[in-house]
């Protein structure tokens, strides 16, 4: 029996990388659990259970309050992008938690990023908004996470200030091997370039993966070619 009131996430952390020369420009931080029974579980199963308890603002700020302490002494130039779940954007004092977090840490408002995935944009596009734009206001950058997967990707783009697309995994798999998928991520870099928006490929396993995404003129990297996720300790200097 696990009390889930009292649990304590670990801050994981991915490197993202540029495409072209594999230099170290930030980290993803990623809830990991450490579950005293099953050992290391990750946020796809908890992060549902936290969400309908009610848990998951205090879970993540623990998550975020962790990295941005650690990584606010690293090099000024490496990010840190962390992850907003749907519920959190009907939370409306999350960008004043955020604020503050940044605040008690010293940690510049500029090198954090806030990914939020098309489907937290579904439920209330007004109260996103407002939160977003608290957020981009204190220098804070956004990025749109999971992108192609929801209903209305291009709508979202237009919809709010977004600093930052993620192309998600699903279309970096076989992007070099699988006509579909390379012609997919082929419109979202074109589309990215005529917006003047960075884009960041996850997910991506092999070189030949890299190779393609290179060759269209992706900026940034990530996924188990670049590193796995691993326990911020493991990152740091
Ligand atoms: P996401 O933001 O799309 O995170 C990327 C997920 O892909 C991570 O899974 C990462 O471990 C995995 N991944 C990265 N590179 C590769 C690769 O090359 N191959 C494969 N097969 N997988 C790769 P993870 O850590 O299980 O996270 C799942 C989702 O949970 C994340 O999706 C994110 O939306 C959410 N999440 C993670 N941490 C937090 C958190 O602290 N708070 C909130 N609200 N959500 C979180
Ligand atoms: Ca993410
Ligand atoms: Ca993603």
């Amino acid at each position: 029996y696990v009390n889930l009131h009292h649990i304590r996430l670990l801050s994981y952390t991915e490197p993202i990388v540029t495409c072209e020369t594999g230099e170290i420009v930030g980290f993803e931080v990623l809830a990991r659990w450490n579950h005293p029974l099953s050992g290391i579980i990750g946020p796809d199963v908890f992060i549902p259970v936290a969400e309908d308890i009610g848990l998951i603002g205090r879970l993540s700020e623990q998550v975020i309050g962790e990295a941005l302490r650690d990584a606010a002494a690293w090099d000024p130039n490496i990010k840190i992008s962390v992850n907003i779940s749907p519920s959190q954007l009907t939370d409306g004092w999350l960008a004043q938690r955020i604020v503050r977090m940044l605040a008690e840490t010293s940690f510049p408002a500029e090198r954090l990023v806030v990914e939020i995935t098309e489907s937290s944009l579904f439920a209330d596009i007004e109260f996103a908004r407002s939160i977003v734009t608290s957020l981009k206001n204190q220098g804070i950058r956004l990025a749109l996470d999971d992108f192609g997967t929801g209903f209305s990707s291009l709508s979202h783009l237009r919809s709010l200030p977004f600093d930052i697309i993620k192309i998600d995994r699903s279309f970096v798999t076989n992007v070099s091997s699988n006509q579909q998928p390379a012609a997919i991520v082929r419109a979202v870099l074109s589309l990215s370039s005529a917006l003047h928006l960075p884009v960041i490929a996850e997910g991506v396993e092999t070189e030949n993966e890299r190779a393609f995404l290179m060759r269209e003129g992706c900026h940034e990297i990530q996924g188990y070619l670049i590193g796995r996720p691993q326990p911020i300790a493991s990152y740091a200097n």
